[in-house]
């Protein structure tokens, strides 16, 4: 095998850091450190519906299966920050989405950026040089590389966190077939802080860097297509694609700096929105709306099924007419949360809804869920009585 190329190293990293990404590193490509907790994290039933994780298990706790040749490992973090905060979101029904999601999906960004980076390198590297990006659809360990890399350590929040910059960053990564001069990984900075597991609204932390993604926000919102819990729908808040908070009370994060790549800017309407037009997007509104959004990955009914649990939480009075309309919506999924919404409303009109809703409804599913609603909300009705 050829000798490391010290300067060619450096000037990888350097044409990294010119395309964009403010975290780059080098490791060699091995198996990664924490394969074994992942396995058992897999075990633990911890990644709920995530199927292609448990498809693509060994895959990513051997590299070499996915990319034989690969000698090294360039791994790089794009910043995504906006720092528009939470506050500003008054009591008006809104809806928070996670600050990844305001931009452009990023897939198309980084793996754009990487091919560049790849091409640079064939440049100025030896030949024949063989390259693979990934932007984290491929079965890669990508924190685990990254922090071996030296762009971070993995927090008890499991996120990728800089020293320096903090978590708020897009991973990828670029195996290469050449060998390089390699980083150091760094130490766990987290120390005594327990933020981060405190502050989750679902407690979905089991202990320190152990999620159950089961009662993740992000995974209830985004990845789950189906029901969302109804024990776990109150503690959703008005959360309507991923969360944020883990990373938002992180204290490495709060020199944060803002992103000054233009396709994460937020796009309009994508900052805490106002939840109660979003409920009656019809398939070809939301596709127009959410076109090149990572939004799309929710789909219209999952993110809908999110609007009216969010509206269901806020208890809003005024989004009593839209999930109303909700009720005969085409998807059961949207019908069945809207009516867990209005029996969280439970004013007159949200039960009189209800009801009427459960003599059209056929679908048993939603029927049952109608029926918990009018039960949830006459047990309140007899407690207090409601203004509409
Ligand atoms: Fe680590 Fe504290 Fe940040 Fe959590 S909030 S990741 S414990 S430093």
């Amino acid at each position: 095998m050829n000798r490391p190329d010290a300067s060619l190293s450096l000037r990888i990293k350097e044409e990294a850091q010119r395309l964009g990404f403010q975290l780059v590193g080098i490791s060699p490509v091995k198996r990664p450190a924490h394969e074994e907790s992942f396995a058992e994290w897999l075990r633990k039933g911890f990644a709920g519906e995530l199927a292609y994780m448990h498809r693509t298990e060994e895959l990513r706790r051997d590299p070499h299966s996915v990319v034989p040749w690969a000698v090294s490992l360039v791994s790089v973090g794009m910043n995504y920050f906006t720092p528009l905060p939470r506050s500003a979101m008054s009591d008006a029904p809104r809806g928070w989405i996670s600050r990844y999601a305001w931009g452009n999906d990023y897939h198309e960004v980084i793996r754009s950026r990487l091919e560049l980076l790849l091409e640079a390198v064939r440049e100025i590297g030896p030949r024949p040089l063989e390259g693979k990006a990934f932007v984290d659809s491929g079965p890669v360990l990508e924190r685990d590389h990254a922090g071996v890399a030296g762009l971070g350590w993995i927090g008890k929040n499991t996120h990728l966190i800089s020293p320096q910059k903090g978590s708020w960053f897009f991973l990828g990564e670029l195996f290469l077939s050449i060998p390089l001069v390699y980083d150091q990984p760094i130490r766990d900075r987290c120390g005594n802080c327990d933020l981060c597991l405190k502050a989750c609204p679902t407690a979905a932390f089991v202990g320190p860097y152990i999620l159950d993604a089961r009662r993740c926000i992000s995974y209830l919102t985004i990845e789950l297509k189906g029901w969302i819990p109804r024990y776990l729908r109150p503690l959703v808040g008005n959360h309507i694609f991923g969360c944020d908070i883990c990373q938002e009370v992180c204290p490495y994060n709060i020199k944060a700096q803002p992103t000054s790549e233009p396709a994460y800017r937020p796009r309009e309407g994508l900052y805490a929105p106002d939840l109660i037009p979003l409920l009656s997007l019809s398939q070809e509104e939301f596709r127009n709306r959410f076109h090149g959004s990572p939004i799309v990955r929710a789909k219209r009914r999952g993110f809908l099924r999110n609007v009216a649990v969010a509206l269901g939480n806020i208890r809003s009075v005024e989004a009593v007419p839209a999930l109303i309309g909700a009720l005969h919506d085409e998807e059961s999924l949207v019908r069945g949360h809207a009516a867990w919404a209005l029996g969280q409303l439970g004013s007159k009109r949200a039960i009189a809804a209800l009801k009427s809703g459960l003599r059209h409804e056929a679908d048993a599913e939603v029927r049952s869920e109608i029926e918990a609603a009018i039960n949830e909300a006459t047990a309140g009705e007899q407690e207090t009585s409601s203004p509409e």
